[in-house]
């Protein structure tokens, strides 16, 4: 399904899984592009944080200058979507992160860097994403984090629902902020995408 909305969407390419974004972005039809300098981020409406290592995208967008320049576009309301390295770059708080650890922010919650890890580093489970109707997804978590705590302005879209984890929260949204601890974009299911594009085009 492509909305064919032209909508610009960003994936910020410090570090990580940027072109399985592009391409997903682009199935969905978004105009997607790469962020690495201010000027791109200005030439955009939405942003992807894609997953990686959150405290090497965070040392990186200190020294790219981006850290303060999305921190304003998040406060003005640019729909952002992240991923797993992403989820922990929007979240208010981060716990088992570095002391020196920088996030974007904007969606009221605490995440727990590594969280599953402490039982097996990645693994795949059943998900089923509020909205997105059936089948459930299937989830592809890499050293992912979990969500700890929500805000009162935090709509739960998703927990696990198998395994060792079940009921942990994997998916969440606040206003134009949207997260998922998974990795959507290594499979081919493109429900999240086009929901985050849907999001982008709206708020555009
Ligand atoms: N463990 C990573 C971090 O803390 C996230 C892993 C991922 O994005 N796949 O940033």
């Amino acid at each position: 399904m492509s909305t064919d909305s032209g909508v610009r969407v960003g994936v910020l390419a410090l570090q990580g899984d940027v072109r399985e974004h592009l391409r997903a972005l682009t199935e969905c039809g978004a105009s997607a592009r790469a962020v690495r300098r201010p000027v791109e981020l200005e030439q955009v409406d939405a942003l992807v944080v894609p997953g990686g290592e959150s405290t090497t995208i965070s040392k990186l967008a200190v020294e790219f200058d981006l850290l303060e320049p999305i921190r304003k576009r998040i406060s003005a309301g640019m729909p952002v979507y992240g991923s797993c390295a992403g989820m922990i770059m929007l979240a208010e708080e981060i716990l088992d992160g570095r002391a020196d650890q920088r996030a974007f922010a904007g969606i009221d919650m605490a995440v727990r860097r590594n969280a599953f890890g402490r039982q097996v580093d990645s693994f795949e489970a059943p998900v089923t994403i509020d909205g997105l109707g059936d089948p459930p997804f299937h989830a592809v978590f890499i050293r992912a984090p979990w969500v700890e705590r929500v805000g009162d302005d935090v709509e739960v879209l998703g927990r696990v629902a198998a395994g060792a984890a079940t009921g942990r929260i994997v998916a969440v949204r606040q206003g134009n902020l949207l997260a998922t601890a998974f990795h959507p974009e290594l499979t081919g299911d493109r429900r999240v995408h086009q929901l985050f594009v849907e999001m982008a085009a709206a708020a555009d």
